[in-house]
């Protein structure tokens, strides 16, 4: 079965969609934007090869209108649609529909979407493979008494965890005994309000874990390889912010472990193209099966650059039928990649989202550095939409010398109007703890407070000097006045407000 794709619908918006655009120019294929009233401009509309309006800004009425973007796609003669992440990425009925109008869905079936779209579901499929798990419950709990049970075997703590959780949201410690009633139900009551599913299920809590997760790939035709691992331990809210391939603590044995392991996950339900098989590991390097996000993942670009592949390529050419580009004995690891989260948020004000306009906007370039954003100088940062405003990634030879062009990356990087995570990711990078690879999920907790940024300089103090440098730069031209040092006095102070 091979069907030429020849015109593709990108049913997202922001960096990703950007992303799969230059892909697409590549390969030659038709790129179609969609967007919502307050995208009208965004660069992934400016870039796409055609561009339709959805409705207003809200995503229930814009990006999520499965059947508006079906119409779409039909009446400009799309052959598929790529989904990107988060949206209806995830969503089984979505690629149902998409299948039933002869369009070609960029990701797994709807079945292997809808076995692994879900925890319990995924756990279930996966434990007939020797694949180790989290101890805990079996399946859903919904009764004190079967609560009590599981963590007689477990001990505290233990985390109740939303079945159709995700994006970290869902997820309850539990210390002790005498606050699992109350902690259950209210995370049924939250899971069924958020998620339209009340389905909890039991986990221990480890305490010093790490987050590692494999990419794997699958085809038609039966293949499916690994494309070894990301770090994703440094995270806020039990959400990812910065991001590295390969982990530095895990040896050829454990990987070779993890990404079989992985692989069998994925075989498990039949998938195909691109997908993540999410594992958690404690202090002793055990790890534990977390869950499978079915979609192209948001730190994709660290694997890109371990492997070289483009992975957006790969994800066509296996939704046209081909077999994978690669075998897994032909797959290196080339040097390092780490990839910062530049998210609008205040991370001297507990990740609160930022929003404002864009007065400066300013990428850092050079030797190993990919930028993918979704905005420019001027763009507004609004309350719709996901805070994750640009991915800064840097690539070479070795960790040492990726960690070194990331903080020259970031002091290259100039963004003003919004708060931003780059002052975080300026601080995690010079941290020992970081540097040394002895780190967990709890690096924030541990090593992090927010006074550390607090020398911050008000954004309006910022505006001001950049307003007087420009004025004395001005000035400079007009008078050739010896005005030299205080113009790099000035810049040098502007780009000490990160430390
Ligand atoms: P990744 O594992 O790719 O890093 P994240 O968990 O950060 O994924 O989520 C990626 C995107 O998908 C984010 O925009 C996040 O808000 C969204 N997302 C993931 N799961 C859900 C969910 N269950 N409900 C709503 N949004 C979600
Ligand atoms: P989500 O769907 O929100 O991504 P995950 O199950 O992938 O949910 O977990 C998100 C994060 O929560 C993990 O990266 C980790 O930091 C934390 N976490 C999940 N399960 C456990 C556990 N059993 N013990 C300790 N931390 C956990
Ligand atoms: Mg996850």
């Amino acid at each position: 079965m091979k069907n030429s794709i020849r015109k593709i619908l990108i049913a997202n918006r922001g960096e990703i969609a950007l992303r799969i655009i230059r892909t697409l120019k590549e390969m030659k294929i038709i790129s179609v934007a969609v967007y919502s009233e307050a995208d009208r401009t965004s660069p992934h509309v400016l870039a796409a090869d055609e561009a339709y309006l959805l409705g207003p800004a809200p995503s229930r009425q814009s990006y999520l209108v499965m059947d508006k973007i079906i119409s779409v796609a039909l009446s400009c003669g799309a052959d598929a649609i790529h989904p990107g992440y988060g949206f209806l990425s995830e969503n089984s009925v979505f690629a149902e529909l998409c299948v039933k109008n002869n369009l070609i869905f960029i990701g797994p079936s709807a079945q292997a979407i809808s076995a692994m779209g879900s925890k319990l579901a995924a756990k279930e499929a996966v434990s007939k493979y020797n694949i180790p798990m989290v101890p805990g419950s079996d399946g859903a709990i919904s009764t004190i008494e079967e609560a009590r049970k599981v963590t007689q075997s477990t001990g505290f703590p233990v985390l109740i965890k939303a079945s159709a959780g995700g994006g970290g949201k869902g997820m309850r410690i539990v210390w002790k005994e005498d606050e699992l009633e109350e902690q259950l139900k209210r995370a049924s009551s939250e899971a069924a309000s958020s998620f339209g599913d009340g389905s909890v299920f039991i986990e221990k809590y480890i305490t010093s874990p790490r987050h590692i997760e494999i990419q794997v790939m699958g085809d038609h035709h039966g293949n499916v390889i690994y494309l070894f691992e990301r770090e994703c331990s440094i995270q806020r809210r039990y959400q990812k912010v910065i991001e590295e391939a390969p982990s530095c603590i895990i040896t050829p044995e454990i990987r070779k472990k993890m990404g079989e392991a992985a692989v069998l996950s994925a075989k498990s339900c039949g998938y195909t193209n691109a997908g993540t098989v999410e594992f958690i590991m404690d202090e002793q390097h055990n790890f534990y099966f977390l869950e499978m996000n079915t979609r192209l993942q948001v730190e994709h670009p660290v694997t890109e650059c371990i492997t070289g592949l483009d992975l957006v390529r790969e994800q066509i050419r296996i939704a046209e039928g081909h077999p994978l580009s690669v075998k897994q004995e032909d797959l290196t690891i080339h040097g390092h990649a780490i990839e910062l989260r530049v998210c609008a948020e205040d991370p001297a004000n507990n990740f609160l989202p930022s929003t404002g306009v864009l007065n400066r906007y300013k990428r850092p370039a050079g030797p190993g550095i990919r930028v993918d954003d979704g905005i420019e100088e001027g763009s507004e940062v609004s309350i719709y939409y996901d805070a994750m405003i640009a991915k800064l990634i840097v690539h070479a030879s070795d960790r040492t010398q990726a960690i070194e062009r990331m903080l020259r990356a970031i002091s290259e990087y100039e963004i003003t109007g919004v708060a931003t995570t780059l002052p975080f990711g300026e601080y995690v990078l010079k941290h020992e703890a970081f540097v040394s690879g002895n780190f967990d999920t709890h690096f924030i907790q541990k090593h992090y407070q927010q006074e550390h940024l607090k020398k911050t300089v008000p954004s309006e103090i910022v505006e001001l000097a950049a307003a007087l440098s420009g004025h004395l730069y001005h000035k400079k031209e007009q008078a050739a006045e010896p005005i030299q040092e205080t113009g790099e006095e000035l810049s040098a102070w502007r780009n000490r407000r990160w430390e």
